[in-house]
């Protein structure tokens, strides 16, 4: 294998670059992204940058020590076996590592609609964030919530409006009800149970004719995997590019990783895709091994944090329907956390809000399986490594 080409220059993409270099590939690496920018971090985007405490979030890696040609605001258009075919021309490779991330979903409407997923969409939002503006945030999820912190931070007048009945609700199911208060105190109108049927030039029309008047629409309803530029290239799709446990796709020499690679997880015996930072920092490592003839496997647990409303909120595993225990009463203890417990007594998630030490204890016994007794974990004082 002579040249790999790393299509992506998001986190997964200069971590495929390091690890390439860490196993001694000594061959050319080309890395293309389809922005302008270095590789830079995504998770201060909705925190530090919108906040105003810091404008670049480029990751501390030296591409020039890494001998990388590193080709930004070159986007891939299309893949045949041996050949990526990009905007500036066709770029033959021995090795592809596909890090390709995601895109914001965006709604219907003739009105202006910020999304946030670049450095570029943190900025121009920032720049909108001043008091007095009425900022329409759609979606209590992860981003939602982030974008809606900082607006409050910034004196803006924030309404924001979820179709389901909770926030968080997709990641978190029930627990995610007792963020609800958050809002209520940040002085942030939340409006469960609302659809959006379009987003217009004075803010959002509902699915019931009515109308919530904004100057700024933000729209945080989800992502889809960039893999547009992967149909009929013989790599399978299947929400993202399906992977083995050793992140390989169904071509030959090509793996994926970060948020655009759904793999088979051997601990959860499903396949993943998982948007998170951690995935992205970990994925590359196993995915080079593999490109390289290795044959490791990449079964984490999955972990992610979210700030918002001066909480920090910590998630690590993976839950469906299991046993939810609480941990301390959200409404009165600052400090809570929840944790769902399989049939046979074993972690399947952890959740920590203001307890980093339960999330650090959680996952280390998910990644154990060590059995617990559920009545113990219901007492917050008891360390969830005792129970
Ligand atoms: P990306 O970072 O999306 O990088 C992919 C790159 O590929 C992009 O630069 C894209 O432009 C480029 N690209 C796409 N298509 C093409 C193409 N055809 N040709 C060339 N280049 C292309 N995770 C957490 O765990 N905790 C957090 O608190 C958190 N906060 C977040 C806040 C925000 C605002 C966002 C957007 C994400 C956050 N995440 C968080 C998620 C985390 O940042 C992502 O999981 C991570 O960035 C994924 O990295 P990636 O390299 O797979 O994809």
């Amino acid at each position: 294998m002579n040249h790999v080409v790393v299509v992506g220059a998001g986190l997964a993409g200069v971590r495929s670059v390091e690890a390439l270099r860490a196993r001694g590939f000594a061959g050319t690496i080309t890395l293309m992204g389809e922005e302008a920018h270095r590789p830079y971090d995504r998770p201060p985007l909705s925190k530090s940058v919108l906040l105003g405490e810091t404008d670049s979030t480029v990751v501390d890696s030296d591409l020039d020590a890494l001998e990388v040609d590193f080709r930004a605001g070159v986007a891939a258009k299309g893949l045949r076996p041996g050949v990526v075919e990009t905007t500036e021309g066709e770029v033959a490779y021995d090795g592809l590592v596909i890090a390709t991330g995601a895109r914001p979903v965006r709604l219907r409407g003739d009105g202006e609609q910020h999304v946030l997923r670049t450095i570029d969409d943190a900025l121009a939002l920032r720049e909108r964030l001043v008091a007095g503006t009425r900022v329409a945030v759609i979606g209590a999820g992860w981003i939602g919530a982030e974008v809606a912190t900082a607006a409050a931070r910034a004196n803006c007048a924030v309404t924001v409006v979820e179709a389901a009945d909770l926030p968080l609700s997709q990641a978190l199911g029930p627990v995610g009800a007792h963020t609800a208060r958050w809002y209520e105190q940040a002085g942030v109108e939340l409006r469960l149970g609302v659809q959006v049927a379009s987003v217009d030039h004075d803010g959002l029309t509902l699915a019931d004719g009515s109308r919530v008047r904004a100057d700024v629409v933000v729209t945080g309803v989800g992502v889809r995997p960039a893999v547009e530029w992967l149909a009929g290239s013989g790599v399978e799709l299947d929400n993202g590019v399906v992977t083995d446990e050793h992140l390989r796709t169904s071509l030959p020499g090509v793996v994926a990783v970060g948020d655009c690679a759904a793999w088979w997880s051997r601990r959860y015996g499903r396949r993943l895709r998982v948007e998170h930072w951690d995935t992205a920092l970990g994925a590359p490592e196993v995915a080079v091994a593999a490109l390289m003839g290795g044959d490791a496997v990449y079964d984490p647990v999955p972990y992610f944090w979210s700030e918002q409303f001066g909480h920090m909120v910590q998630y690590a595993g993976h839950h469906d329907d299991e046993l939810l225990v609480l941990r301390g009463d959200p409404a009165t203890d600052p400090r809570w956390g929840a944790c769902w417990v399989r049939e046979d007594g074993r972690l399947a998630a952890v959740l920590a809000v203001n307890r980093p030490r339960d999330l650090l204890q959680g996952r280390r016994l998910i990644e154990g399986g060590q059995r617990l007794d559920a009545r113990r974990l219901a007492d917050p004082a008891v360390a969830l490594r005792d129970c």
